[in-house]
């Protein structure tokens, strides 16, 4: 096990006197492993300051959070991470400082929440013919009325001894290509940005390395989601992330004149072995998406 608290909290920006900034990670309200007040709470040992909860295609997880937040003297910011179809690939557009109860967000979710529950039923019919017994009572009892991802289904393979792990569980069954990857419909880029606008909210790219892009396809990507109002890139993601990697996301956000984000993307405390909270800080010459919230 390691200390939940590090002895050298750095700060994710050069200039920040103290504290630390986590926007996006998730809880039970999607495919996190912790509540929301758990999270939190884990967030406030951990030495976070500033936090943002941001499930995928939900705000349900936020009122919860947002109390525990209060009681725990930790600067709260409502988010969410949209699942978005771009080119036949799908992209994660975090919205940011969103007001969660405004109509045309919530309208956006919905569909998106529609559209993931039908598609749960049609992983599981893919995994049970493989035989996975039960495949979505099991994935919906687990979920207990958060959103039902492939997370899901990853940990009822391991569960069964199927696979040794998540990360094997994607690479057999559920990741691209593969039997579990059912591809439906996300939200368009422009859809999810206007509905975080419209929520009052900043639209972030989340993870821009992660999307197995070539160097062309992610500047096409990142000029598609600047065109269509997007306004920062989450440049410090990670623990695992190398100087390199952190390099180039800031050297994208200067070129596509993004603000830039910091997240961790904290599913479970126990699937990590570096302590949380430890994320890089970002290049000073960057303007942090936080200095823009109202
Ligand atoms: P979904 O939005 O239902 O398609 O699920 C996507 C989620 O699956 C991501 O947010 C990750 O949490 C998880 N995921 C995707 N690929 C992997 C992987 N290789 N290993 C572990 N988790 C993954
Ligand atoms: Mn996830
Ligand atoms: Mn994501
Ligand atoms: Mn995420």
């Amino acid at each position: 096990m390691y200390a939940e608290r590090p002895d050298n909290i750095c700060t994710n920006t050069m200039s920040e006197a103290a504290g630390l900034t986590d926007l996006h990670c998730h809880s039970t309200a999607s495919d996190g492993a912790l509540a929301p007040a758990e999270l939190v709470a884990h967030a406030a040992r951990s030495g976070i300051t500033r936090l943002a909860l941001t499930d995928h295609d939900s705000v349900d997880g936020l009122p919860e959070a947002a109390r525990a937040a209060a009681e725990l003297g930790i600067d709260f910011v409502s988010g969410v991470e949209i699942s978005v179809s771009w080119q036949g690939k799908v992209l994660h557009v975090l919205g940011l400082n969103v007001d969660p109860d405004h109509s045309v967000l919530r309208a956006g979710l919905a569909q998106l929440q529609q559209r993931r529950s039908t598609r749960a039923g049609h992983i599981a019919a893919r995994l049970e013919k493989l035989g996975l017994s039960d495949a979505l009572a099991r994935a919906q009892a687990q979920a207990a009325g958060g959103q039902i991802t492939r997370t899901h289904f990853a940990r009822l393979l391991v569960a069964d001894g199927r696979v040794s792990d998540l990360k094997q569980a994607f690479k057999r069954f559920l990741g691209a290509g593969k039997s579990g990857d059912v591809r439906i419909e996300w939200a368009g880029l422009d859809e999810a940005i206007g509905w975080i606008h419209a929520a009052g909210g900043l639209a972030v790219l989340a993870h821009p390395l992660s999307y197995k892009f070539t160097g062309a396809w992610r500047t096409r990507a990142l000029a598609a989601f600047k065109a269509a109002g997007g306004d920062g890139l989450e440049v410090s993601c990670g623990a695992s992330q190398k100087p390199d990697e952190i390099a180039l996301c800031a050297a994208e956000a200067r070129r596509h004149e993004l603000l830039a984000s910091v997240g961790s993307d904290l599913h479970d405390p126990a699937q990590r072995w570096i302590p949380y909270g430890r994320l890089a800080p970002l290049p000073a010459d960057l303007t942090p998406v936080w200095s823009r919230f109202a």
